[in-house]
């Protein structure tokens, strides 16, 4: 069974304890490789190589250097798209296609910050006669992520590549149900010249190594993305050292359907933002709110094509894969029962394929009608293929049901009236609004992050690198 270490100052070393944990295939629940459990001393070593590399070689290096080596890595990933796609479907069971996906997202992070790295520069401002001020941007100096287990590869791709190419140097902890592809990564960053302890990766359990990240007082700021719980006890945890934290948290998002919508156009996107990923996603769209008038319509639409999603095996590539563990599918379930208890009605639901290994975390997708607003599978992040519909009669009502939960992340308008379009778009509480499509997340230059439960800072885009950075202000006498 092959072993994986952790990845300090461009070596692989096993845990300080020696200890290790197991990787878990979650289409056929097989066990097929070993994981070094990294804590508190493991953390202390990676932290101290990146301390070391920030006074060394990476150090040095100026922004121009630093963008040609993230734009090597950024090409070198791609070249490794099978394998990295590969391996990312038999460690977290995500289809193929959507594995590969996450390979370009990761290598596209990389060209867009190393493009970027170059590109930072702060102001001048006109103060008292007799004196010249001006503002310069600093890496915070050792940077801490913690990244989840649902999109690994984008989320190391957009908080690291910015953390890079501001010059910091960093210590990733990655999900202990994701850490395959993180780690493949940093032997082909390394094959392309990344100076060593630029990059340190430290597997392990959340509450050992990911406390430890968190709580580490040599460490200057946070980059967390996870749940809401978890994130609240980062930023504790950071607090005490007041280390700055940006927390990518959950989310509930709403799509908004107008009746005077493209609903051909729409349609497809209502579905494919909750299904993608199996449901997986911080930003999936899990409620569509619908005007009246179009509501049966959107309903039965929906529900055709639920009946037509397969969910199987990640390298058979159907729309939906397994969840990421057993342990995440009675998560699921456990809403869906509550669903039954309460006598919710199931508007549609996809099919598991009938040779599925039966050890797989199989959930069929699952589209839920007329929720009451206040029901937990309405207000909750359920993290699986299950979508709630209901109907509004007007603005004001659609407002107010899309800002009705604790999270804002992102939400998604459909309509063709100009004014609505915007008047909708500045009052829904979210970090990103889509008018007329849906991103889950958008495109890797665009400004990401939540108001409310889901988080706050922004990563993604050029606004990435000052979360990134400390402003200097230096002020000059001449005279
Ligand atoms: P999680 O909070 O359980 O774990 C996230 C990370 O935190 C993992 O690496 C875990 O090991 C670590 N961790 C756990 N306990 C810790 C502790 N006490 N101290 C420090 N680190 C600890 O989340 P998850 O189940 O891996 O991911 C799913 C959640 O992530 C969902 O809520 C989802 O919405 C959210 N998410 C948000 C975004 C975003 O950008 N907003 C993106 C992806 C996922």
């Amino acid at each position: 069974m092959k072993t994986y270490g952790n990845f300090i100052a461009n070596k692989w070393v096993d845990a300080v304890s020696g200890e290790q944990f197991g990787v878990f295939d979650p289409s056929t629940g097989i066990e097929f490789a070993k994981l070094a459990r990294g804590a508190e001393e493991d953390v202390d070593l990676a932290v101290g190589a990146a301390r070391e590399a920030l006074a060394g070689e990476w150090g040095r290096l100026t922004a121009t250097e630093r963008g040609r080596i993230l734009s090597r890595i950024s090409a070198a990933v791609l070249r490794h798209v099978e394998l990295l796609s590969e391996l990312e479907a038999r460690d977290v069971g995500k289809p193929l296609t959507q594995a590969r996906a996450d390979v370009v997202a990761l290598a596209r992070y990389f060209e867009f910050y190393g493009g970027a790295a170059d590109k930072v520069h702060g102001d001048t401002i006109p103060y008292q006669n007799g004196f010249t001020v001006l503002t310069v941007y600093e890496p915070h100096g050792v940077t801490g992520h913690i990244i989840p287990w649902n999109y690994p590869m984008q989320i190391l791709g957009r908080s690291l590549g910015a953390a890079l190419a501001m010059g910091n140097a960093a210590v990733v902890k990655p999900a202990e149900e994701a850490c395959l592809t993180i780690l493949e990564f940093a032997r082909i960053a390394e094959e392309e010249g990344l100076p060593a302890g630029a990059v340190n990766i430290v597997t392990g359990y959340g509450a050992e190594a990911g406390a430890a990240l968190a709580g580490h007082p040599d460490i200057n700021h946070i980059s967390f993305t996870g749940s809401v719980r978890t994130g609240e006890m980062v930023q504790a945890a950071a607090a005490r050292h007041a280390v700055p934290v940006t927390l990518e948290l959950g989310g509930k998002s709403a799509q908004v359907v107008f009746a005077d919508a493209d609903i051909d156009r729409a349609v497809p996107f209502l579905v494919n933002a909750g299904i993608q990923n199996a449901g997986q996603t911080c930003s999936a769209s899990s409620r569509i709110l619908v005007e009246r008038p179009v509501y049966e319509e959107v309903v039965a639409r929906m529900s055709e094509r639920y009946r037509a999603l397969n969910v199987g095996p990640a390298d058979r590539d159907l729309a939906v894969g397994p969840v990421v563990s057993q342990r995440q599918k009675a998560i699921v379930e456990g809403f869906l029962d509550d669903a039954v208890r309460d006598g919710l009605k199931v508007a549609a639901q996809g099919a598991v394929v009938d040779d599925a290994p039966a050890g797989g975390a199989y959930v069929a997708p699952t589209l839920l009608r007329d929720v009451p607003h206040e029901h937990r599978v309405v207000q909750e992040e359920i993290f699986g293929p299950v979508q709630v519909i209901m109907p509004f009669d007007d603005e004001e009502e659609a407002v107010r049901l899309a800002n009705g939960t604790p999270y804002g992340l992102v939400c998604g308008i459909w309509t063709g009236d100009g004014g609505r379009q915007f008047r909708l778009a500045r009052a829904v509480q979210a970090g990103q609004v889509f008018i007329n499509n849906y991103g889950a997340g958008g495109g890797v230059e665009l400004p990401f992050g939540g108001v409310k439960k889901s988080g706050h800072g922004r990563e993604k885009g050029f606004e990435a690198l000052y979360g990134f950075a400390t402003m200097k202000t230096i002020s000059v006498h001449h005279g």
